[in-house]
């Protein structure tokens, strides 16, 4: 059986056994919260719970390795959505040790991306148009300096209102022990 159909099949029982109910909640953070962090598969449940954050509390954006790399991209228009439209009123970018975006070595990804049947005359016409491919895939070396170069990119963004503070954290994807790199409080404008 296949993934999308043992998730459908597990899907209709969990309606069906009304599972559901303890999750009730509304679309606005309680704790008044946004996080961005990684898509990373350790942390799925394990930055929720080592923060303490239940269903309803917060909203989360995730994005490979917690970066915002473009001020006016998706990631940067669902948080200022959080904040704008849903109540959040502080920031979490969380990065953590140990992460894949790291690695990522972006001339090595676009290899694959030759193997898998992407035509070198399509990589060749999106440098044409100016697209710096392999700036826009490149992973980071160290997580601290990475993690406050998106926290800088939001807390100083142009259409972030003021009194939000942006906050910048590490967590250890084995222990969830979070280490703080930025504690926006001080810098709330
Ligand atoms: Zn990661």
């Amino acid at each position: 059986m296949s993934a999308l159909q043992n998730i459908l099949e597990f899907n209709e029982k969990f309606v069906a056994e009304k599972q559901y109910e303890e999750y009730a909640t509304t679309k606005f953070p309680d704790k008044k919260i946004v996080v961005l962090s990684c898509m990373d598969t350790r942390l799925v449940e394990l930055l929720p719970k080592a923060m303490n954050l239940r269903n309803g509390d917060v909203k989360v954006v995730k994005s490979a390795g917690a970066i915002v790399n473009h001020p006016f991209g998706g990631i940067m228009r669902s948080i200022l959505v959080a904040v704008y439209e849903l109540k959040a009123d502080e920031v979490y970018v969380i990065g953590h040790y140990d992460c894949g975006m790291s690695a990522v070595d972006s001339n090595v990804m676009i290899g694959h991306m030759l193997e898998r049947g992407v035509k070198q005359e399509t990589i060749d016409v999106i440098n044409y148009a100016r697209i710096d491919l392999k700036e826009w895939l490149r992973g980071f070396g160290d997580i601290k300096t990475s993690v406050l170069k998106s926290v800088d990119l939001v807390r100083n963004h142009p259409l972030m209102p003021t009194g939000v503070p942006v906050h910048g954290l590490i967590i250890d994807p084995e222990t969830g022990k979070l280490d703080l790199v930025s504690d926006g409080s001080d810098k709330v404008k």
